[in-house]
């Protein structure tokens, strides 16, 4: 069956028929990684999610498969060399999203880093993160830092030094995870969102109650055990638990700021101080750059955390500092996100200062909830609590699979490998002029199955006459055919970024998306009646502070 939300009510009936044997709950990157290696251990798995897959933080993240450099200054040797490790991984299993990309860290007059420390600290990463020969850090003089990004302050400049980072496309990966672990037989689910636990006579978890949320319908799901992956909502899930025990989580809210690369014409990404000694990032991608992170402790709404005019001035300070030439205003922020780290509570600590370490909480019920950690230590954190998982019924699953476990899209040996297979699409369907820009995006986001889009848009060459309308329309039928698209926002937020770093291009197909989609889920419901109230919603919150 395919991964579509056209086959939502067998997948709801088969969900309430039977017993699974691991029950996630939440679909970010969290719970994706879970279903998919429990999936491979031949765990009977179900997942749920209550709003979209990524929806939550791992949507909303600075985009990063980070080696943990900012580790060191905590000495936290051990996470450094696990995550920098990890990094590796995670980009050789999905090549097509997760894509090197050259960092330079500036060291500018009064700031946090001299030129030694930054020696010093790059050359211990390197070690510890057993970083390739071709992406260890290079040193750079005054001059050359400044050949190397003309925007920085040639009067406060002493150096700089480039290193290798991992850029991803955070949804993408959570996408193509969940794709994955459909492929090998567990089931997911958006739009589904668990109400409460259901209990055996001796007080164990031993299922969910659920309720549908396109169709209003409430379900039950039983399972043998239940893992609680929900992310900012790990303590408010272990609340509906009977077994509750108090709070374990601290969230922090991060945002970031989109501009248009016309006026912050950055050459690279980079990583600079701030006045304040925090660091944040500016990453060019397509016409845009976006800037960020802040790092403030929470405790508002969780599904949409605001961003604020006074983190709106820090950002817009922080990049004048550091980029005289450059004068951003307010009213050049083109979108914006903001988003919550799950944090494990250290009594008396900063938000920068908590440790973004992972654990996971047994529940006298039963129930297994897990929380902190990164995008980048995703696939370790899965392996550790399916490990758990797997100990209470002992010789019955496999070890984890997933070190070597290409995803969907990513089936590529080595960088070299994917370069051929992008050129062979180039070359096969290069008589088709108009599809040529398309298939390099698509390519970095769909991998392998770029072809299906490809072949989509071709079926649509005598229906729709605009090339940008009908490629839109090609990712769209692949998206709802493929990755459970359900709502506007699902694809113009989480499958493709549109609205984040094409906002035009967004506003300019919203109407089309939104009735492709009326058409093709087969019930009425009520949330699709506010499918365009929700992206108007989204397109303003992205640029209105408060
Ligand atoms: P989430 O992604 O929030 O997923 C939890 C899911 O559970 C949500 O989708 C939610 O809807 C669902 N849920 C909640 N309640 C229920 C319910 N009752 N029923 C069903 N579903 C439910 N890490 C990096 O490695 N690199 C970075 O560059 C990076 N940058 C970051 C920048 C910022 C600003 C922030 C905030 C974090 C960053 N991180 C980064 C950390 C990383 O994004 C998070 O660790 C990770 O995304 C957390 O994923 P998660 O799956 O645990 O939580």
């Amino acid at each position: 069956m395919d991964f579509s939300n056209r086959h939502r009510q067998q997948f709801i009936r088969e969900a309430s028929s039977r017993e699974y044997d691991l029950l996630v709950i939440g679909g970010g990157i969290t719970g994706c990684g879970i279903a998919l290696d429990a999936g491979l251990r031949g765990m009977q798995t179900i997942l749920l999610e209550r709003h979209d897959f990524a929806c939550g933080t791992s949507s909303r993240s600075t985009k990063l498969i980070h080696g943990g450099l900012r580790y060191l200054k905590q000495l936290q040797w051990k996470l450094v060399r696990d995550v920098g490790r990890e990094r590796a991984v995670v980009y050789r299993n999905a090549m097509h999203i997760v894509r090197p990309e050259k960092m330079l860290l500036p060291v500018v007059r009064n700031g946090s880093l001299s030129r030694l420390s930054t020696a010093l600290a790059l050359s211990v990463y390197d070690f510890l993160a057993g970083v390739k020969k071709e992406e260890r850090r290079k040193m750079l003089s005054a001059p050359a830092a400044l050949q190397q990004e003309p925007l920085l302050d040639a009067d406060r400049l002493l150096g700089g030094s480039l290193y290798f980072e991992y850029r991803c496309d955070d949804a993408r990966l959570v996408t193509e995870l969940a794709k994955s672990a459909h492929r090998e037989g567990a089931r997911l689910l958006n739009y589904a969102e668990v109400k409460g636990f259901i209990y055996s006579d001796q007080g164990r978890v031993i299922g969910v109650k659920a309720t549908d949320r396109l169709s209003g319908t409430e379900f039950e799901v039983k399972a043998k055990q239940v893992v609680n992956a929900s992310g900012p909502w790990v303590d408010a899930c272990r609340r509906m638990d009977k077994s509750f025990d108090g709070e374990r989580l601290i969230l922090s809210r991060g945002i970031h700021l989109v501009f248009p690369q016309s006026l912050f014409p950055v050459r690279q990404a980079v990583y600079f101080d701030t006045d304040d000694g925090r660091m944040i990032f500016a990453i060019p991608r397509q016409q845009v750059v976006y800037v960020g992170t802040t790092d403030t402790f929470y405790s508002g709404d969780l599904q949409e955390p605001p961003v604020t005019k006074e983190d709106v001035n820090y950002i817009l300070s922080a990049v004048k500092t550091m980029f005289p030439q450059v004068s951003l205003q307010e009213k050049d922020i083109l979108s914006s996100w903001s988003g919550l780290r799950p944090l494990i509570q250290e009594k008396g600590k900063v938000a920068g200062e908590i440790s973004r370490k992972d654990e996971i909480m047994e529940s006298p019920s039963g129930l297994l909830s897990i929380a902190g950690g990164k995008l980048t230590g995703y696939r370790l954190m899965a392996e550790k609590i399916v490990n758990k998982v797997a100990a209470r019924e002992p010789g019955r699953f496999g070890p984890c699979k997933t070190k070597t476990y290409r995803l969907s899209g990513g089936d590529f040996q080595s960088a070299a490998h994917m370069e051929d297979y992008r050129t062979m699409f180039r070359e096969r369907y290069g008589a088709a002029e108009w599809l040529i820009p398309f298939i390099d995006e698509w390519f970095f986001r769909y991998g392998t199955h770029t072809e299906w889009i490809i072949e989509n848009a071709l079926g649509l060459e005598q229906l729709i006459a605009d090339p940008f309308h009908r490629c839109v329309m090609a990712e769209l039928i692949y998206s709802f055919d493929h990755e459970m698209t359900a709502t506007v926002s699902d694809f113009l937020v989480r499958r493709t970024g549109m609205l984040y770093f094409e906002r035009r291009k967004a506003l300019a197909v919203c109407d089309e998306i939104h009735e492709y989609l009326q058409k093709n889920l087969s019930y009425p419901s009520p949330l699709n009646q506010s499918f365009r109230q929700e992206i108007h919603l989204l397109l303003k919150q992205a640029v209105d502070f408060t």
